[in-house]
């Protein structure tokens, strides 16, 4: 019922005609893909991602946008602007944001209003530290970070944006959540939706898992029955890897 999303979060990586050459390879790899297929680009390779992306069926998101359309913001994206370029689809809190550049559940919250204002689908990454997992907490902080973070919002646009867990200690390190375990949380944060918003929003919302999904874990993984696709690091850096995640399900 719904539609799987499978995003590659590409950090600081690549330069824009390395983003060209990618896309171009990846393009025809994914076009039989029956997930939406994201490829999430830093902010100065956007423009390039969209043009090389034109006719294809790759989406192309930003990893991160302000919560004001404009003004003395040093060195943020407008998602203004972002909505103006037709970018589809932004990175909203992800933890290496929190972690290094002071993101917090509130910032969090403001910057995902401030997306839907301007028709911008976010990906909001919620997910606990190793030490929250090993102190039992998982469900009460993700249950946490996931009202923090759609506080403000109504059921219409809860039910078009996507959630992404990601476990930190998960990411980037190689080690996976067990495709039980991923599901039982996606399945928990699911159930928050639903006593928030009811069973349509609840059923329609489509929560990814991420960290460090590849090509040998992606097909278990997306087995299970509340995840709806990867959020993606570092897979998602060659057309190689992240061609076959987007296409786990052929
Ligand atoms: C991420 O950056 O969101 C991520 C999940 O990275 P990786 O796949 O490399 O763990």
């Amino acid at each position: 019922m719904r539609k799987p999303i499978m995003a590659g979060n590409w950090k600081m990586n690549k330069t824009p005609e390395e983003t060209k050459q990618m896309i171009k390879k990846l393009a025809p790899m994914v076009k039989d893909a029956n997930a939406t297929v994201v490829i999430c680009t830093p902010a100065c390779c956007l423009s390039a991602a969209l043009e090389q992306a034109k006719g294809t069926n790759i989406m192309i998101g930003a990893q991160n946008c302000h919560y004001e359309n404009s003004g003395a913001f040093t060195g943020e994206t407008s998602p203004a602007a972002l909505k103006s370029m037709d970018i589809k689809y932004v990175i909203i809190g992800h933890s290496e944001r929190r972690e290094y550049f002071g993101e917090t559940n509130e910032t969090v919250n403001l910057r995902a209003k401030a997306a839907l204002a301007n028709h911008l689908t976010p990906i909001i990454c919620v997910g606990e530290k190793l030490k929250e997992r090993e102190s039992g907490i998982t469900e009460t902080l993700v249950k946490y970070q996931t009202q923090a973070a759609l506080s403000r919002i109504d059921a219409k646009d809860v039910q078009s944006l996507v959630i992404a867990y990601e476990p930190i200690w998960a990411i980037g390190t190689g080690k996976t959540a067990t495709s039980r375990d991923a599901n039982e949380v996606i399945g928990f944060i699911r159930s928050q939706i639903y006593d928030i918003y009811g069973e349509k929003v609840s059923n329609a919302i489509r929560i990814q898992y991420g960290g460090s999904v590849n090509p040998s874990n992606v097909k278990e993984l997306m087995s299970m029955e509340n995840i709806d696709g990867g959020l993606v690091g570092g897979a998602s850096l060659t057309a190689e890897t992240f061609g076959l995640l987007a296409c786990y399900d052929i």
